[in-house]
């Protein structure tokens, strides 16, 4: 790829006749993957490296190791054996059904995994 500055936070990556415009500081690019997933797509890493930036300071912080350890820092309580519930009786009556889905035959695919958990459909693979 092929990186020209335009400006000072603003870059033109040219990839095979196709051109795309990646601006740093509103963390942005024309192809949307950057704004969309928060995380730079790779015509925003292609001007990181141009640009000896360090990476890890495009990505939001959702990415973060320690937003996740803060995430999970707090006091969480332990909800107790569900005999011990006191629950209200027009919520004790209501029936909640299973959501109408339909699970497609085979085996799961590999990308549903969570990659942050490591687990497929809440069970630890
Ligand atoms: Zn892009």
């Amino acid at each position: 790829m092929t990186v020209n500055p335009v400006d000072w936070n603003i870059f033109s990556v040219k990839w095979f006749g196709k051109q795309w415009t990646v601006d740093l500081a509103r963390k942005t690019c024309t192809c949307n993957k950057f704004q969309m997933d928060h995380y730079p797509c790779s015509h925003a890493l292609a001007v990181a490296r141009e640009q000896n930036l360090d990476f890890t300071s495009l990505c939001s912080d959702y990415y973060k190791r320690q937003t996740l350890i803060d995430a999970y820092s707090v006091l969480i309580m332990h909800v107790g054996n569900t005999s011990s519930w006191v629950v209200p009786s027009d919520i004790a009556e209501r029936v909640v059904l299973n959501p109408k889905t339909k699970r497609q035959s085979g085996r799961p695919d590999r990308g549903s995994t969570c990659l942050v958990f490591r687990e497929d459909n809440h069970q630890i693979v």
